[in-house]
């Protein structure tokens, strides 16, 4: 019997799994990252890191040989307008990408895999107006999740619980609510408002006009990338196998996120709203009732501090690169 525990951690080169390996290093842990591409920011700390395609069986079951615990956070994934314009492609990605980590993680033995589902799995019908109730698991079903890519999220929380139950393969899931921070992706087309906003400002002079999709009106929560890395190690460590959502609860609208990331770049900046622009859902928020009952604990990093620390490195980044 080993005595540290050896984690996988699937799309380590990306935003979460990055941190998460970073996380799980901090706590002793060995860990193996698994990505198509290495992370773009920062080196990885991790103990391995294989470039592999995890859309292949034999790929999934190499990277899960002699492995305790997974994270799959591997996904084709991006903002509103990437996930609105590649149903097809990210369906038929992610969909294999899951089946056989899940097939592979259960014939080679794993003890435990929590998947990273989404807010994007809740019914549309649920989310038509900016202010909301917020959330709760129970909701997902009359089911009428995003297309594409929340389709393929919910089904692989069925997927989930049928090992549960058919191989008593243990999962956990985790539906994580627009998670933001830095070294995420902040330029070309499969960034994040938080980000993408952070990008906007940075490279505009004060006075001058940066592009909002839609009326800015719609709202969301946002989850700062340390209480997602505090969520998904606490869901990991229980022992309750339905979905958790992981969420602030603080409804803001994207006018408003505008607004606050102007004010910590010190800027007064004008909003050309793109009307014809993708924008997602009305309005959605976290129900943390579950979470806060289950574990005792919820998100509880404020906005202004997170999106200050996520502004400074963009903003640096953007420097570095010669773009300011
Ligand atoms: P990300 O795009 O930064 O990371 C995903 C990683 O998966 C990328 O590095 C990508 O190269 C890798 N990947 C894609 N296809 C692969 C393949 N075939 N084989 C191996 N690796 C592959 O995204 P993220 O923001 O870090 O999200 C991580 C997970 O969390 C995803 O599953 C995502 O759907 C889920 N999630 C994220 C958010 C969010 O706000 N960031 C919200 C809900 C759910």
């Amino acid at each position: 019997m080993r005595k540290t525990k050896h984690i996988l951690v699937t799309g380590a080169g990306g935003f979460i799994g990055h941190h998460l390996v970073n996380r799980l290093k901090d706590e002793g842990y060995w860990v193996l990252g698994v990505d198509i591409k290495f992370p773009e920011y920062a080196p990885t700390r991790a103990d391995e890191f294989i470039q592999l395609d995890l859309q292949f069986l034999e790929n999934c079951l190499k990277a899960t040989e002699k492995i305790d615990e997974v994270y799959t956070l591997a996904a084709d994934m991006g903002g509103i307008g990437y996930i609105t314009g590649n149903h097809a492609k990210i369906g038929r990605k992610n969909i294999l990408i899951n089946a056989h980590i899940l097939e592979a993680s259960r014939i080679n033995s794993v003890s435990k895999l929590l998947f990273t589902s989404s807010a994007c799995v809740y019914p549309q019908y649920k989310q038509e107006t900016s202010v909301l109730s917020p959330l709760k698991e129970e909701d997902a079903y009359p089911a009428d999740p995003e297309r594409g890519y929340g389709w393929e999220k919910l089904y692989t929380e069925q997927l989930c619980t049928y090992y549960r139950e058919d191989f008593e393969f243990d999962t956990r899931i985790v539906r994580l609510h627009n998670v933001y921070g830095p070294e995420g992706t902040y330029d070309g087309g499969r960034e994040k408002v938080p980000a993408a906003l952070c990008r906007k400002i940075a490279l505009t002079p004060d006075n001058g006009e940066i592009e909002i999709w839609g009326d800015g009106e719609q709202t969301r929560s946002f989850l700062f990338i340390s209480d997602c890395l505090e969520g998904l190690r606490r869901v990991m460590d229980c022992d309750d196998g339905n979905p958790f959502n992981i969420g602030s609860e603080r409804l803001i609208t994207i006018n408003e996120l505008a607004l606050l990331i102007s004010d910590i770049a010190g800027k007064r900046l004008n909003f050309q709203h793109k009307l014809d622009k993708p924008q997602g859902v009305r309005g959605r928020n976290s129900d943390n009732t579950r979470i806060r009952k289950i574990l005792g604990w919820e998100p509880s990093i404020p906005l202004e501090i997170g999106l200050k620390e996520t502004y400074v490195r963009i903003e640096s980044e953007l420097k570095k690169s010669g773009r300011i």
